[in-house]
């Protein structure tokens, strides 16, 4: 077009002022149109060599068209590009919060990137160890056996000497181009739950064998055995002994899963303390059958909130307990301090104490200082477990304090929030047995 034109105006000059004058008019022409395309071609290569983002030459003419068209294929590359980004920039944010451990390795097992909960299942550091072997980091025999097996079907248990002994499931899958995804979790809880779960089964098995093989090998004897009507009677009563072992075993055992499955206690039940401690005290003296000296100790003006059934179990144990390991002749006291901060109930006792190591765990399942002693006095090694379960579901705790030879100081204390000013303030109970 632009040619055509300056044909044109050249043709116009060459009629009016001779051909040379024509001539002469249309070559400049073309250099100008020429140097006019040079420039701008000179533009666009200097910007195509440094594509900076919304700095695209202005041109005039046609070039100002093909500028603007460029314009405008940057600006949607430009948008796209930055939504690319956006959308990295969280699949590594959403990468680094999961809560397993997660490394990606490349087809020579090299890591290319990890998140934070992986740096911290092994001990890796983004910023040094990319690029690095990961079985040069982690060189557990285990670990480096099963990243180099090759076969990942399963994932690996692996316990470490991390954190006291940290346990993590691994597994390993391939993806993409030979590249590999290492997940980790942390499994320590559940394994030592898996533990529990196991030994627990075990305990009870055993505990229930005991008068099982006793029963039934007095089962054998009568009906091998011409026995004579008392020996006979005898057995009878050692066989009742068993079953009823067997019962509160049984019954222990319901309580526990009864108070693992029940809703929370409630907040807006009045237990009356001082009528149930009295009613402890009186049961305590059937049990030791006049042996002991018997003491409650018990300030009114506050009572508890929660279940009563419960609360009377927790006290009841306690104090059944300190009957059970107190010599004839020794002291057992109930004592009832309240304020609105705070309440305590306490069981001393003038028995035969516990030794420290033993302290810690006398509220797990069937853990008992001295066997057959409990057995003797009808124990199933589940009270004070049971006792931990009920204080645990009324947010109170318990304080255990003991000497061997000396006596027990069991104390249950409770919250504020468990705590009721007494509806009608009984006389102060401070009777001893
Ligand atoms: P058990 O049925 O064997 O009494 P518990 O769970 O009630 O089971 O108690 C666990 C163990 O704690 C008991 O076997 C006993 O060794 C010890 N124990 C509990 N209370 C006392 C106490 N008042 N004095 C001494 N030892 C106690």
């Amino acid at each position: 077009m632009v040619v055509a034109l300056l044909a044109l105006a050249a043709w116009i000059m060459h009629h009016m002022f001779g051909a040379t004058t024509g001539w002469i008019a249309f070559s400049g022409g073309v250099v100008m149109l020429l140097l006019h395309h040079m420039k701008h071609v000179d533009a666009l290569t200097r910007w195509l060599k440094l594509p900076v983002a919304g700095k695209v030459p202005v041109g005039s003419g046609v070039w100002d068209y093909v500028f603007s068209l460029l314009y405008r294929f940057e600006r949607v590359k430009n948008k796209q590009q930055q939504q690319l980004a956006k959308t990295l920039v969280r699949f590594r944010q959403a990468g680094r919060a999961h809560p397993d451990g997660v490394v990606i390795l490349d087809a020579d097992n090299r890591i290319e990137w990890c998140n934070d909960t992986a740096e911290s299942h092994f001990d890796l550091n983004v910023e040094t160890d990319v690029g690095q072997p990961l079985i040069n980091l982690m060189r557990q025999p285990d670990f480096v056996a099963y990243v180099e097996s090759g076969d990942y079907a399963q994932p690996l248990e692996l316990r470490t000497t991390r954190g006291g002994g940290a346990i993590f499931s691994v597994q390993i899958i391939p993806y993409g181009d030979a590249q590999k995804l290492l997940l980790s979790r942390d499994v320590t809880r559940l394994e030592k739950l898996e533990t529990m779960r196991r030994d627990f089964v075990a305990n009870v098995s055993h505990e229930l064998r005991t008068p099982l093989t006793v029963l039934s090998g007095f089962l054998e004897t009568i009906k091998e055995l011409q026995l004579d009507p008392q020996r006979s009677r005898d057995y009878m009563n050692l066989m009742a002994e068993q079953g009823k072992r067997m019962e509160r075993i049984v019954d222990d055992l319901l309580t526990l899963s009864t108070l693992e499955s029940a809703p929370n206690p409630p907040l807006d039940e009045r237990v009356r303390i001082v009528p149930l401690l009295e009613r402890l005290r009186t049961e305590a003296e059937a049990l030791s059958g006049g042996k002991h000296r018997v003491v409650l100790d018990a300030e009114p003006g506050f009572d508890l909130l929660g279940a009563e059934n419960e609360i009377a179990s927790a006290m009841g144990n306690l104090v059944t307990n300190a009957v059970r390991y107190t010599p004839d002749g020794g002291e057992v006291r109930i004592t009832w301090r309240a304020s609105a901060d705070e309440a305590e109930f306490a069981v001393n006792d003038s028995g035969i104490g516990i030794a420290p190591e033993h302290i810690p765990r006398l509220t797990e399942r069937f853990y008992r200082v001295d066997r057959s002693r409990s057995r003797a006095t009808g124990g199933t090694g589940l009270g004070l477990a049971i006792v931990k379960h009920i204080l645990n579901r009324h947010q109170a705790t318990l304080d255990i304090k003991s000497e061997a030879g000396k006596g027990s100081r069991f104390a249950a204390r409770f919250p504020a929030r468990r705590i009721v000013p007494a509806a009608t303030l009984p006389e102060t109970v401070a009777r001893e047995a």
